[in-house]
């Protein structure tokens, strides 16, 4: 593919070399032509620029010498080069740019041993300065495609309004200044974008591995050329206006009124023609609402329609100008709390018997004026005229604040009363024979912490749950024989009988054992069925099968994790799928400590994105398992260049599993899921033991 239009080529007097390159080019006969350039600073309006704050982040640097070329050019000083130019027009323009670095080093101190660190510096020298923009410059390599010479400028993922539109801009000057036909905006979630808070895009603005291109970027020239595309993009961008959006309120108060007034301001700057009406977005908790906008003032109001529910909202505002440039959107967060307008206390079991230990579970309902559960938290204060309480003071969760009464050794009524914000409530409970039998079961961990939230089934009915203390309550009318399951997320599921007789107290004290010695509790893990090609338009049968099967692997992995304790989320339903970039954002937003994407496509292979070192440890554990119990046909571990597993934030793998080259699969398809889901899980335990 050619790249240039070759109407200016350079003299060789003209030629400078990076003056740190190990490599030369001997001969002018072999020197590549640059395109002209149009460049004149003095007859552009740079009014848009002036007083601008932009970072330029060359990559790499030092020991990260990043891409690296067939003739020994590395992509750290092409990188500079470019930056270095754009540094300076930038600065003639009236721009306060700030380089990352300005020299081929680290950008972090030599004593952080690893890469991460210093990504992390580059983005944490941005959101000090809190610049306009964000721009890093790369140049990109693909050695088994030498070939290969695309332009690709990378927006923040999760910014595709403002990034992705300076995104398009850079492109589009590039593309141009060097007719490239091969050229791409993407959404990119590389370490830098990720972390830095401005509107922030990375530029791979050709390949390093391309040998004609290689030998072009050795020369300042054309490394100008590029810088200058960068800076008529940046132009471009600031040309259109750059809205923005501020003091919006409720932030971060704490309201007793259910229906706060929200407020925010929407401007364009001097560059734009004004805020288009029909960009502005306002969503409370997630949901579009109807706001009012004064075009005169720039001011987006709306007051909610119904009580708000007490605790947190979210708000976010977003707009644009009629230019197509976005504001930054501006998300807040604040809370109702209503003042507790009622009390309702009432007893599980109205009658326990005389004998010092039965208890009954007292729960006190805390309501507001609404009739809505009020703010966790509220402050309950229990008493009792006889017997004895488990706690006297409990907050409010979901409304709810409980207690229990364990029985004196008297037949008597004791008054139970709670009172909460100067409001009251009482019940009664009769030490008494009672007249149904009652089952009542304390569930412990092996520390002996009571355990909170198990399931009792009795039978195939759900009896009750546990509470804060361990303890679940249930009463029969019969006598009989009672066989029951606990279940609980996390811990191994018991099985048993009780005999309840007559009018007496069934206690039972159980032992829960964790899963895994507890390895899977609380890990977070991503699984992502591939499925793309399953609902194309053109829908082969092989690919629907497979996009069923992926399904199939990530269900069974997905209770085998939650019973294990675990915290799992699959990317997509059996019927939706989102685009990839939809799917990093969901990983990274639950805080995925792992994910897992599923295929089954033909080679056997474990894919993990190159530059983790996590990732391809978390592959090499899969494949030891599938080693020892698929017997599959060569298993190979691949470099992945599948988007979710270059781009999400946390160690990742693809496991791709070729039914038919592995030999201890069952036929049956249920059971086949189930077997490579429990493989991939034993993998994904030896991972998390040997790396806390
Ligand atoms: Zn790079």
């Amino acid at each position: 593919m050619t790249i240039f239009s070759s109407s200016n080529v350079f003299s060789c007097s003209k030629i400078i070399f990076i003056g740190a390159l190990s490599f030369f080019i001997s001969g002018c006969a072999s020197m590549p032509s640059l395109p002209s350039s149009p460049f004149q600073l003095d007859q552009l309006d740079l009014s848009p620029l002036q007083g601008k704050v932009i970072v330029i982040d060359p990559g790499h640097g030092g020991k990260y010498g990043g891409a690296i070329g067939k003739m020994g050019l590395k992509e750290s000083e092409v990188n500079l080069g470019v930056a270095l130019y754009l540094w300076g027009a930038l600065q003639s323009a009236g721009v306060k740019p700030i380089m990352t670095r300005t020299a081929d080093t680290t950008v972090a101190a030599p004593s952080h041993k690893q890469l991460r660190a210093d990504l992390l510096a580059r983005s944490m020298m941005s959101n000090t300065v809190n610049p306009d923009l964000f721009v890093s410059i790369h140049h990109n390599s693909n050695t088994h495609r030498p070939q290969k010479n695309n332009l690709e400028v990378y927006y923040k993922l999760t910014d595709s309004g403002a990034s992705q539109e300076l995104a398009e801009c850079i492109m589009n000057r590039i593309r141009n200044a060097f007719s490239i036909t091969q050229a791409q905006v993407l959404p990119g979630n590389y370490s830098v974008l990720r972390g830095t808070r401005a509107t922030a895009i990375l530029g791979e603005a050709s390949y390093l591995t391309h040998r004609e291109n290689e030998r072009r970027l050795s020369l300042h020239g054309f490394l100008k050329l590029e810088a200058e595309a960068y800076f008529l993009g940046i132009l471009d961008y600031f040309a259109r206006g750059v809205p923005r959006i501020f003091d919006v309120t409720p932030d971060g108060d704490v309201y007793t009124q259910a229906q706060p007034e929200v407020i925010g301001w929407v401007k364009d700057d001097a560059y734009g023609k004004g805020i288009d009406p029909d960009s502005i977005k306002l969503y409370l908790d997630g949901v579009a609402v109807e706001h009012f906008y004064d075009l005169l003032t720039g001011k987006v109001s709306y007051i909610p329609s119904h009580p708000l529910k007490n605790g947190e909202h979210t708000l976010l505002l977003e707009a644009r100008n009629r230019g197509g440039n976005s504001a930054h959107p501006v998300r807040t967060v604040f809370s109702v709390a209503l003042p507790p307008a009622a009390v309702v206390l009432s007893p599980i079991v109205e009658t326990i018997p005389p004998d010092g230990r039965s208890r009954s579970r007292i729960t006190a309902t805390v309501l507001d004026s609404n009739r809505n559960p009020v703010a966790d938290g509220a402050s309950v204060a229990f008493s009792t005229s006889a017997g004895e309480l488990a706690d006297s003071v409990v907050p409010t969760s979901f409304g709810k604040a409980t207690t229990h009464l364990i029985a004196g050794y008297q037949r008597e009524e004791a008054a139970v009363v709670a009172t909460c914000n100067g409001l009251r409530s009482s019940c009664t409970v009769t030490f008494d024979k009672p007249e149904k039998n009652l089952l009542e079961i304390s569930i412990y961990d092996l520390q002996g912490n009571p355990v909170k939230g198990a399931d009792l089934i009795c039978g195939k009915e759900l009896c009750c749950v546990t509470d804060y203390l361990g303890y679940c309550f249930y009463q029969k009318d019969s006598d009989e024989e009672l066989s029951f399951a606990v279940w609980k997320d996390g811990y191994q599921s018991l099985k048993g009988s009780f005999s309840v007789k007559g009018d007496e107290v069934t206690r039972e004290e159980l032992l829960l054992k964790p899963v895994d010695n507890g390895l899977m509790w609380n890990k977070v893990v991503v699984i992502d069925p591939h499925g793309e090609d399953g609902i194309s338009t053109s829908l082969s049968s092989p690919a629907i099968e497979r996009a069923e099967a992926n399904f199939k692997t990530a269900f069974y992995l997905k209770e085998m994790l939650k019973l294990a304790g675990a915290k799992v989320f699959l990317t997509r339903g059996n019927d939706f799928i989102p685009s990839p970039a939809e799917r990093v954002i969901k990983a990274d937003a639950v805080g995925a400590e792992v994910l897992i994407s599923l295929n089954h496509k033909k080679g056997s292979s474990l894919g993990y994105y190159f530059n983790s070192i996590k990732g391809k440890f978390l592959a090499r554990s899969i494949k030891q398992s599938i080693d020892d119990e698929l017997s599959c046909k060569k298993v190979k571990m691949i470099e992945s260049t599948n988007f979710v597993i270059v781009h999400t934030e946390m160690p990742a793998v693809v496991v791709n599993i070729d039914y038919p080259k592995c030999k201890r699969l069952p036929g049956d398809k249920e059971e086949r899921a189930w077997t490579e889901a429990r493989v991939i899980y034993q993998g994904l335990r030896s991972y998390f033991q040997s790396n806390h």
